[in-house]
């Protein structure tokens, strides 16, 4: 039986129709949450991303604000812009999209958004704060991640949750989030020994490595949740051929197109898996949600709201209640 398709559009909405009622609230006590954006040069990927992130800003009612500083940008120039936004009080959220330019010290910039407005959760203070297991700012798709596993019901305390990836916005952040939530957790790199082996093993399998379709689908435990946070654009048509031979309608739209999105899982795994999320429609549309989310959480954390006196539909307020139970 083809596994349960765990579909982040609707996910993204359930949220979204939380998040207008808090950020209703707020409004009705004087506050109204804001995003800065910041996009340094032409990046066409870059400018679709921070038009995604500003659309959902204004679906929802937050305030946002859009800079666009040249590609010629300097570290120094991208350091007074984020002092700037960091003394307005009106910002609630600092977005400092990447990749910056390569002349541009990436890591002196991130460093440099005051962490309670650091809605992306990449300052070392937020992953400090995580750690230890009290309320911050998350990196957005890992805490997306853990919406989608919590929402569809999938059991995750004492489950055996592998984690493929180790990067400090996605795996590490991730492998945490599991752990607080009572997990077993593996983390997976490209040293594992025996990934397939390791993989067979997990309840829970977190795919983030950026590599088109390498888990297969005999690597999974059978009725194991799979979340495929993979995002890789393909052109080659022999590897089409491989991923999508039992799928002739995405094989169809490949040729016709001559690219498509696919995740670090095999799509035969549909056939194996318990659940499952797709590529695209999984995790991509979470990871805006928890950035509104986290606007709208930075929003109260900077007015010294307790986290835990958040309603209890907000997903904001679940997240940073849950960490700080924890
Ligand atoms: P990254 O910084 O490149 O990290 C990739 C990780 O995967 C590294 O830890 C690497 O191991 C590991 N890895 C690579 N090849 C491997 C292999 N053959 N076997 C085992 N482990 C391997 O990537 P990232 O930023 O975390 O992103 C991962 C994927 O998620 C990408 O496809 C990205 O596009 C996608 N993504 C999606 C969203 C979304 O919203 N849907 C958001 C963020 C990222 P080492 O540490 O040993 O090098």
């Amino acid at each position: 039986m083809p596994a349960r398709i765990l579909n982040g559009n609707q996910i993204r909405d359930e949220i979204y129709g939380e998040l207008r009622g808090e950020i209703e609230r707020l409004r009705a006590a004087g506050i109204q949450p804001g995003l800065a954006t910041v996009l340094a040069g032409e990046n066409p990927a870059s400018k679709i991303y921070v038009s995604s992130k500003i659309a959902a800003c204004e679906q929802l009612g937050l305030v946002s604000w859009r800079h666009t500083p040249p590609a010629s940008v300097t570290t120094d120039e991208l350091l007074a812009l984020v002092a700037d936004l960091n003394l307005n009080n009106d910002v609630d959220g600092i977005l400092v999209q990447l990749p910056l330019p390569p002349q541009v010290d990436s890591k002196r910039v991130l460093e440099a958004v005051h962490p309670s407005k650091d809605v992306d959760g990449f300052h070392p203070m937020s992953l400090g704060l995580l750690v230890t297991g009290r309320p911050g700012l998350v990196a957005c798709t890992p805490s997306g991640v853990m919406e989608i596993l919590r929402r569809s019901g999938i059991p995750i305390e004492g489950a055996n949750a592998v984690v493929a990836g180790r990067s400090d916005i996605v795996g590490k952040p991730m492998a945490l989030l599991l752990m607080h939530a009572n997990a077993t957790v593996t983390i997976c790199h490209s040293k594992t020994r025996d990934l397939p082996g390791v993989i067979r093993g997990a309840d829970i399998v977190i795919a983030a490595m950026g590599r088109a379709g390498m888990i297969a689908a005999d690597w999974i435990r059978p009725g194991a949740t799979v979340i495929d946070v993979g995002t890789n654009s393909i052109t080659d048509p022999a590897l089409a051929e491989r991923l999508f031979a039992n799928f002739p309608e995405r094989l169809a739209k490949f040729r016709e197109k001559g690219k498509t999105l696919v995740g670090d899982v095999h799509p035969d795994a549909v056939n194996v898996a318990g659940a499952i999320t797709p590529v695209p429609g999984g995790v991509g549309p979470l990871t805006i949600a928890m950035l509104m989310s986290n606007t709208v959480k930075a929003a109260r954390l900077r007015r010294g709201e307790n986290p835990r006196k958040a309603t209890s539909n907000n997903p904001a307020g679940r997240a940073a209640a849950s960490l700080a139970n924890s």
